[in-house]
């Protein structure tokens, strides 16, 4: 397994341990994270995207989503509540932890 491809199980797992819908967590990793990666190339896209975020948060009552919610959960307002768990006892602090520390480590 790559690197990038132990974050990405990461952000699956962690997305998962959160409740969002899978749509969410593949648009986060397939389309989100390339995006943001390059704000300058995607600033459009990430405008389009925000505002239209904004104003689901805004229809509900809410100051923001608090996640990156997919296109389509937008389009349905498709917004679920988060979980949150406790930093030691669940598994995906653990993970994010192992993956800080290699990371640490080969710097
Ligand atoms: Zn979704
Ligand atoms: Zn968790």
């Amino acid at each position: 397994m790559t690197k990038g491809r132990r974050w990405q199980y990461y952000d699956i797992y962690s997305g998962k341990c959160s409740g969002f819908p899978d749509c969410c967590i593949r648009w986060f990793i397939d389309e989100w994270i390339h995006r943001a990666w390059k704000p300058a190339d995607n600033a459009d896209f990430i405008q389009k995207y925000n505002d239209s975020a904004n104003q689901l948060a805004h229809e509900l009552g809410k100051k923001h989503i608090g996640y990156i919610i997919c296109p389509k959960c937008i389009e349905s307002k498709n917004l679920v509540k988060m979980n949150t768990c406790k930093k030691d006892k669940c598994t995906c602090h653990k993970l994010l932890d192992l993956l800080c520390k290699e990371r640490d480590e080969n710097l």
